[in-house]
């Protein structure tokens, strides 16, 4: 087996709407093309033993064990390696269960789609799939130790990719929300929502935490003292600086016991509590010191530990916090506890699990010693034997929920707390011997208050009630009912999306928001260009998503970025197609124009519920898409006794339509009449038809989405398909005695198209023409007949870049097509493209009108420009 190419889709795609996260691998099976699984000698029996967990899948037989039959009775390789790919997934923590199979147009070779977690296991998993198949077909077998590679390797991705425990909650809460998320590649910051409406979380800081709020907190003593100074109870302390301080200093907290901790620490790094001796607190002093130059010293509050969560100024969590400990039996050691303590396969390294394990260190001893045990010591059944004296869960301790349990005094006053602070999410240390009863009843204080407090402790605690915090602060973000999302307008088709982006961009700038759109020419925010080149792609549907400026979204989306990498967006509020007609045919093993009509459904499937799939119902394969849609749907068509579109509105559904020279709204019963195609510029005086069907669908776009008709008419009149605005689409130039028109058209849809406008000119049509390197040879000729068709004389050209055939071999297809038309048409051949365009234009005759359609539109602007144009116009000649 040979693996041919592998990509990651990360949007809604050709293979699933639903599910984002794909891999699709390009499989050419070589030699076992022509073998299914029941003619490979030992292949079942191997595959059964390397991995019998693939008993759990179902596959067509819709039983357990169902797959396995298949391999048993004959299945082909890519199947097999789909079905290993996805289980290699599953032992190592992924839980994936989709994929699919397809052959290809190349027989032999597969397409096999497996869907991942994490982007690098799932290209892992793939790659891993087919080597292990490979070897059961070779060897018979798979060995024991090559799998137990895989699997820790495709963990540690695993673990590389999960988001902190805190962050996890709060992107899974707003999951459920509807709010779609994006990392940040800087910070590890999650931006949550879209475009104006988005908000930013690292860890628990959101973008409502402020910096005045945060460095109070990190500072202890100030903290402290403004809570003091509010009649908080607080311990009593002072901050010293040097070991000669320290005597006084324990004086004046009112002698021993005493803590020790580094005025600025966090996660109980460098505290001693309960120091009962000048010795003992000796050394604390030399511990803290270690963290921080700036120490306080404290008296010391026996009690528990709560840490109390208040977010947006409401208590929403209290967990207790045990320091790490084990419990005797009567019969095992300490060492021995421990070790089981830290089986509990919630315990995990650091921060990455539920709990963290317990590890003897500095503290452990000292604490070991105090209470008269050593690691060897059999501690009597039901003893406590702690190994922390802070409770942090980082260092091994467990939280148990006490949110139900705390006195409404002590809430108010964690409330208040946190508003002197003045943080919108903190967590506040509180030392007390009853969390039910007031602190000012059992002598309890507030130790400290944290910024970006963890939510581990109260979403897993050890014991109680898990709580959703996260909730609490996503709807503090994202109040009910507030937006996080942009309207996203999708465009695709096979001509004019770029017409219709830059022209639904136009309309929604009338309702005075900054829209950001992105098309072929490139990204623009506002107008302005952010980013020059071929800007289809999801990353650059992202760029525009990203960015906190932007209101509305319009985006081109093309076939290749939707092949590649699927849509940049999670899902739109209009998706719109266009056409769907041969080109790019054969590209990305799409060969029929169905195909091409599922890779373009891909962006009207992705419009919401609550939205609209805009669809052209003069184009059957677009029409169609109606029935995959989950949105509402929305047609227009230049004809207005267009089937579909009459009983779309006889139901009461939305349309738009081209009737009696009008460009006009039919919703229900109604017709509203947007404007005369005469009076809008992009139509050529309303003699470019295929003009008017992209006004007509951005129109219907705009006006679906609730933009109103005035706004959407004030659009369609001031929006110029200018050289400077609309590069290469219907650029016209008055060049006194004759015409030029530039134009991007290199399909026979758009030829055609062209053909309209073109063959209403009066006097002498000329053409130079050409085609992409990479299209078919029929492709070559079915331009040739439709040049023959419109124009008088045609010259051929070819583009500098001929993708890989041979100079002069399109321009022969071309040429046959030109001969094999019905109207005989004289024509040449110029290969380079600026002579042919130059040789036409010299030879233009009074009145003419001489076609260009140039690879480089740049340059066939410039050749123009230099003969000095009277003006260039879209409107009428
Ligand atoms: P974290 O980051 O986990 O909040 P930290 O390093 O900021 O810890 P503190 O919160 O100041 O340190 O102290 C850690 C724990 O030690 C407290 O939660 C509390 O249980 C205990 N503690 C701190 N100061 C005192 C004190 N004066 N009396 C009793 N216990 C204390
Ligand atoms: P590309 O695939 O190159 O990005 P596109 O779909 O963005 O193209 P435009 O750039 O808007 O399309 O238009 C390119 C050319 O396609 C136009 O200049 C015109 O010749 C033709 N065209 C535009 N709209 C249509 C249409 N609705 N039907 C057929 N042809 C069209
Ligand atoms: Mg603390
Ligand atoms: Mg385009």
């Amino acid at each position: 087996m040979k693996i041919l190419k592998i990509q990651t889709l990360r949007g809604p795609n050709y293979w699933s709407i639903r599910r984002h996260k794909l891999v699709v691998m390009r499989l050419n099976l070589e030699d076992l093309a022509e073998k299914p699984s029941h003619q490979i000698p030992g292949f079942y029996e191997g595959l059964v033993t390397a991995l019998p967990s693939l008993d759990d899948h179902f596959c067509s037989p819709g039983c357990r064990g169902g797959f396995l039959s298949r391999v048993r009775e004959g299945t082909m390789m890519g199947h097999i390696v789909e079905h290993v790919a996805l289980e290699l997934q599953v032992l190592s923590g992924m839980e994936v269960g989709f994929g699919r199979t397809r052959e290809t147009a190349t027989s032999g070779t597969y397409q096999v789609v497996i869907e991942y977690l994490d982007e690098q296991a799932g290209r892992y998993a793939a790659r891993a799939a087919v080597r292990l198949c490979q070897s059961i077909v070779e060897t018979g077998s798979y060995p024991k130790a090559e799998l137990e590679q895989d699997l820790q390797d495709l963990r540690a991705y695993w673990a590389d990719a999960s988001l902190g425990p805190s962050t996890e909650s709060l992107v899974r809460e707003a999951e459920a929300r509807g709010i779609p998320w994006l990392p940040i590649p800087a910070r590890s910051m999650i931006q949550l929502g879209y475009g104006a409406h988005q908000k930013r979380i690292q860890a628990t800081l959101s973008n409502h935490t402020g910096i005045l709020g945060v460095e109070l907190a990190c500072d202890k003593e100030s903290t402290k003292q403004i809570l003091h100074e509010s009649g908080v109870p607080v311990p009593r302390g002072i901050v010293i600086n040097y070991m000669d301080e320290l005597e006084e200093a324990v004086e004046q907290v009112g002698g021993f016991p005493i803590v020790i901790k580094p005025l600025n620490g966090n996660h109980g790094r460098g505290i001693t509590l309960n120091i009962d001796s000048w010795k003992m607190a000796e050394e604390a002093y030399d511990a803290a010191k270690e963290v921080s130059r700036s120490l306080i010293v404290e008296r010391y509050y026996t009690g528990r530990d709560h840490r109390v969560l208040v977010v947006n100024g409401k208590l929403v969590a209290v967990a207790e916090r045990v320091p790490a400990h084990v419990v005797g039996d009567g019969r095992s050691t300490i060492e021995q506890l421990i070790e089981w303590t830290n089986q509990d396969p919630q315990r995990g390294e650091g921060h990455d699990n539920v709990l963290t394990k317990i590890t003897v260190d500095r503290t452990s001893w000292k604490l070991l010693d105090q209470q008269g045990y050593t690691l060897q010591t059999v501690l009597p059944l039901g003893e406590v034997c702690y190994l922390r004296a802070t409770a942090n869960l980082s260092t091994g301790g467990i939280a148990i929920d006490r949110t139900d349990d705390v006195h409404p005094e002590n809430i108010w006053l964690a409330q208040r707390v946190a508003k002197i602070i003045n943080l919108d999410i903190a967590g506040i240390d509180i030392v007390t011997s009853d969390i039910s009863r007031p602190l000012r009843e059992t002598g309890g204080v507030i130790v400290e208050v944290n910024a970006a407090p963890g939510f581990r402790m109260h979403v897993a605690p050890s014991q109680g009630i898990p709580r959703n915090v996260a909730e609490s602060v996503i709807n503090m973000l994202f109040s009910p009912g507030a937006p996080s999302r942009i309207p996203i307008i999708a465009v695709t088709g096979t001509n004019g999306k770029t017409t219709t982006t830059r022209l639904i961009a136009h309309i929604f700038k009338q309702t005075q928001r900054v829209v950001g759109y992105t098309t072929t020419d490139g990204i623009y925010i506002d107008d302005y260009l952010v980013e020059k080149g071929d800007t289809t792609g999801p990353q650059s549907a992202q760029l525009i998503l990203r960015d906190p400026t932007v209101e509305v979204a319009v985006l081109e989306s093309a076939r290749g970025g939707i092949l590649r990498s699927g849509l940049g967006f999670d899902a739109c509020d209009i998706g719109v197609v266009l056409n769907v007609a041969a080109d790019h045919m054969g590209l990305g093993d799409i060969n029929t124009l169905d195909d091409m009509a599922r890779v373009k459904s891909v962006v009207a499937e992705s419009a919401m519920p609550n939205g609209y799939a805009v669809l052209n119902a003069d184009d059957p394969l677009v029409a169609g898409m109606a029935r995959n849609a989950t949105a509402q749907v929305a047609y227009f068509a230049m004809n207005p006794d267009n089937e579909i579109v009459r009983a779309h509105a006889q139901q009461g559904g939305l349309a738009a339509i081209y009737e009696n020279g009008y460009l006009s709204i039919l919703k229900g019963d109604w017709t509203l009449r947007i404007e005369q195609a005469i009076h809008v510029p992009l139509t050529m005086g309303g003699r470019a038809p295929f003009m008017i069907a992209n006004a007509l669908a951005a129109s219907l776009a705009a006006f679906a989405h609730g933009v109103r008709i005035e706004d959407i008419r004030a659009a369609l009149m001031s929006f110029q398909a200018s050289a400077d605005q609309t590069p290469g689409r219907m650029n016209l130039f008055d060049l006194g005695h004759y015409h030029a028109l530039v134009d991007y058209a290199h399909n026979p849809a758009s030829y055609e198209a062209l053909g309209g406008f073109v063959k209403n000119w009066t006097g002498e049509r000329i053409g130079v023409v050409g085609g992409p390197g990479d299209r078919r040879n029929e492709d070559f000729v079915t331009l040739g007949r439709l040049a023959a068709d419109m124009f008088n004389r045609v010259i051929v050209k070819e583009d500098d870049d001929t993708r890989g055939r041979a100079r002069g071999e399109a321009a022969e297809w071309i040429c046959r097509g030109l001969e094999a038309a019905n109207q005989r048409c004289p024509h040449e051949i110029i290969l380079d493209e600026t002579k042919a365009i130059n040789s036409a234009l010299d030879r233009a005759t009074p009145g003419s009108l001489v076609v260009i359609l140039p690879e480089s539109v740049t340059r066939a602007i410039q050749l123009i420009e230099a003969r000095n144009p009277v003006g260039h116009t879209t409107a009428t000649q």
